[in-house]
């Protein structure tokens, strides 16, 4: 049989692949020069030009684009109203952020387990951590496939608790022909260069309701207004005269991001349709490979997959994780883990947060591993990556 690299093998590929990567084109660089050579960096045309092509694209009624996708998850918690002494139900596999703008808030995350084929959030135990103190809930497309939203639209009418979709993953997928954006009460996207689509750093929040597109809007410049209507009737001083009407933060986009969202969004088709293939291929190698585990699709989701993520079976292995994950590395195929679960790091820990919570995100998180995935790889790279994955189940199977 033949030898894995790290016992001294030959490598599946010579130059390494990493796990996921942005695509930058001519006409992007283009977009951003085009803005940083004229009148308005930031505050101008392009950030309401990039609003308008992500309610386009998604069927929803606002957008506000801000710069991170982390500031868009506080500024939803902000216009649900999230405080302290609330707490807000989300999951533990994911992207710290997802339950730090819950801590920005003053409120308490609460996490519930996962669902151990989908991974994502369990909507019976959201059902089973509500307390009459919960206020929202926020459901993360983990890897991209979309949440159980039918069944969490009906806990949180139930319960009165406002939806907020973590859609970092899952720009372009959609659940029973909905687009993602035009499901949950408010769905926030990322624009980090590992994502979707890219603007470098960046994040937008999309919603129907006018009440929190408001409130969106305020939190994300400062609770400014230059709104007469809004104002509450302080002495108008004259044209340059606005209110702040609420605390707010800076978190915009500059016009030059805007510009590269645009630009990308261009080709979100082709992205997406990119990663779907991707995908396919690599359910179809894997499906059947002793030791290797793929993720459950369920059919309500059309993903557009963002990572790709194989868990072991490590009843039918000989290695451990860590020694599956050093070998791809040493093939060549730079692996990365999503994720830690989140109560698990010592900031939580300190909170009183402790091992053992969610039992079904602790057992999938010890096998899992994202293999790369993003829209420039090549076929070579499709067909390297399966290998070397094929080829260490083969050599470690029991
Ligand atoms: C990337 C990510 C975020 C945060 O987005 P940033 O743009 O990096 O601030 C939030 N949630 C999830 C699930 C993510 O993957």
């Amino acid at each position: 049989m033949e030898l894995p690299a790290i016992l001294g093998g030959k490598p599946v590929r010579e130059d390494k692949i990493y796990y996921g990567r942005q695509w930058i084109s001519e006409k992007d660089i283009e977009a951003v020069r085009e803005v940083l050579e004229g009148p308005f960096i930031t505050c101008g045309p392009k950030v309401k030009e990039a609003e308008e092509r992500l309610a386009s694209y998604t069927g929803a009624k606002h957008a506000v684009v801000v710069n991170s996708g982390t500031s868009a998850l506080h500024c939803a918690c902000i216009a649900a109203g999230i405080k302290e002494g609330d707490e807000v139900i989300t999951t533990p596999i994911t992207f710290a952020a997802s339950a730090n703008c819950v801590l920005y808030c003053g409120a308490k995350p609460v996490f519930a387990d996962i669902n151990p084929e989908t991974y994502n959030i369990d909507p019976a135990s959201i059902r089973a951590h509500i307390t009459d103190r919960t206020r929202a809930v926020i459901a993360v497309d983990f890897t991209g496939q979309v949440v159980q939203a039918d069944e969490i639209r009906a806990i949180c009418d139930e319960f009165g608790l406002v939806f907020i979709e973590d859609a970092a993953h899952s720009i372009g997928s959609s659940y029973n022909g909905k687009m993602v954006g035009n499901i949950a009460d408010m769905t926030c996207f990322s624009f980090h260069p590992v994502k979707t689509v890219t603007a470098g750093e960046g994040g937008a929040i999309l919603t129907n309701n006018d009440e929190y597109y408001k409130k969106l809007v305020l939190a994300h410049t400062h609770g400014i207004t230059h709104d007469e209507d809004e104002m509450e009737g302080a002495p108008h001083e004259g044209p340059w005269y606005y209110e702040q009407i609420s605390l707010g933060y800076n978190y915009r986009m500059t016009d030059f991001q805007a510009a590269l969202l645009i630009s990308q969004l261009d080709r979100i088709d082709e992205f997406v349709a990119r990663r779907k293939k991707i995908v396919a291929a690599y359910d179809e190698a894997f499906k059947d490979v002793p030791g290797i585990i793929v993720q459950k699709n369920i059919p309500e989701s059309d993903t557009s997959r963002h990572l790709y993520i194989i868990r072991l079976d490590l009843d039918k292995l000989t290695c451990t994780r860590r020694e599956f994950f050093d070998a791809m590395s040493a093939e060549n195929v730079q692996c990365q883990v999503h994720y830690v679960p989140v109560y698990w790091f010592p900031h939580y820990r300190h909170l009183g947060y402790e091992k053992g919570l969610c039992p079904n995100a602790e057992e999938v998180y010890k096998g899992i591993m994202s293999i790369p995935l993003y829209p420039a790889m090549t076929d070579k790279d499709i067909e390297d990556t399966i290998a070397a994955v094929k080829k260490l189940a083969a050599y470690y199977r029991k």
